[in-house]
């Protein structure tokens, strides 16, 4: 309130530096997302509402890396019919197209509405994801098939959150493979070879990473899920969210196994969850090996740009210098240091 002459002007120099911050960042729009050395990064958006795809567009992501289905529709305890879906799906696959789209199966429970009158004790550790999909398998058909139909100009890919163990993703696989008799018989066109992926998000996958890798097509790592899990702190709750780290050095060890299991099988690896946002981690996640990030549309031209101005190889050495600290603090200061040095201009914007 009342700000004298001095504050003023701070502000508007600073809104000044920021909007010409933003016309330089809007020239990378169709620009690939590489390093100065040559390794290039998918680089996608998340996305949750369907106000957002102009945007996406705008901001020259390379498609979509997860459509949060389960944010879609207007009501979701009435669970879309199949007809409804396909069109929604549709629609999105061909905005976007040539560029892909992974559409993620309905990611219900947890902190996430549950459309039926289930009380659970412990939501977080209960019916969620695959575990509601597998126990309701004709509401999954009806996705699985609206997903298929929507990806018949090949630009579709298919994700199911929260799996646990191996026998999720091998029982999912015989619906789809159901899925697609249905409507093979019905004469309805789909895309055969539409790839197939899982959540990376519940640490049981990430210590079996390669045998994971080895079931499916691609890997995208949820972080906010992982972290969670990983640390055993419930972010949303007030009074421990303060251990909730990303740069725990657990969560950079078990990223890297996810990483490095995933490559051992040639299976694409992703990160869509928050993380990816976050400025700060991006030299360190492309360091680490991903082949793509996704993440909030908004924050897509600003990651192009960091990703742009470095060298992989300076990176991988960041991510190796990172992995060998035991404590959140020296990991941070080590990425603010290599920031100051590597990105002075970005890091007065962003730091
Ligand atoms: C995640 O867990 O990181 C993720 C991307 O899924 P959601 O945020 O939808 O749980
Ligand atoms: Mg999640």
């Amino acid at each position: 309130m009342n700000p004298d002459n001095d504050q003023l002007n701070y502000y508007y120099e600073k809104i000044d530096r920021l909007s010409l911050y933003d016309a330089e960042l809007a020239k990378l729009k169709d620009k690939p997302a590489i390093t100065k050395d040559g390794r290039e990064i998918t680089l996608t958006a998340n996305l949750d509402l369907m106000d957002e795809i102009d945007l996406i567009i705008q901001n020259g992501a390379s498609g979509i890396g997860l459509v949060r289905t389960e944010q879609l529709f207007n009501d979701i305890s009435q669970f879309p019919d199949e007809e409804e879906q396909f069109k929604v799906y549709l629609d999105i696959a061909e905005k976007v197209y040539p560029e892909n789209i992974i559409i993620r199966a309905f990611d219900i429970g947890g902190d996430k509405v549950l459309p039926l009158n289930v009380k659970e004790p412990n939501p977080f550790l209960g019916w969620r994801g695959i575990r509601f999909l597998l126990d309701n398998r004709e509401l999954f058909e009806t996705q699985i098939k609206a997903i298929l139909r929507a990806s018949v100009h090949k630009n579709v890919k298919f994700m199911i959150p929260m799996i646990a163990s191996i026998a999720e993703i091998r029982k999912t696989r015989n619906i789809i493979a159901d899925c697609k008799k249905e409507l093979t018989e019905a004469g309805i066109e789909f895309d055969d070879d539409m790839a197939f992926g899982i959540m990376v998000e519940v640490p049981s996958v990430a210590v079996m990473a390669k045998d994971f890798a080895k079931e499916v097509d691609f890997l995208s790592i949820g972080t906010n899920d992982l972290i969670m899990y990983l640390l055993a702190v419930d972010r949303g709750n007030d009074i421990v969210s303060g251990q909730y780290q990303e740069f725990h050095p657990a969560v950079l060890r078990s990223l890297k196994y996810i990483i490095d299991g995933a490559k051992e099988e040639n299976t694409l690896v992703s990160l869509c969850g928050e993380m990816a946002a976050d400025f700060l981690a991006t030299p360190l996640l492309v360091g680490l090996g991903l082949d793509s990030l996704s993440a909030s549309p908004a924050a897509i031209p600003q990651i192009k740009k960091i990703i742009r101005s470095l060298n992989y190889s300076d990176l991988k050495i960041l991510a190796d210098e990172c992995l060998q600290f035991s404590t959140v603090q020296e990991i941070i200061d080590h990425i603010n240091n290599f920031f100051r040095k590597n990105l002075t201009e970005d890091s007065e914007n962003i730091l």
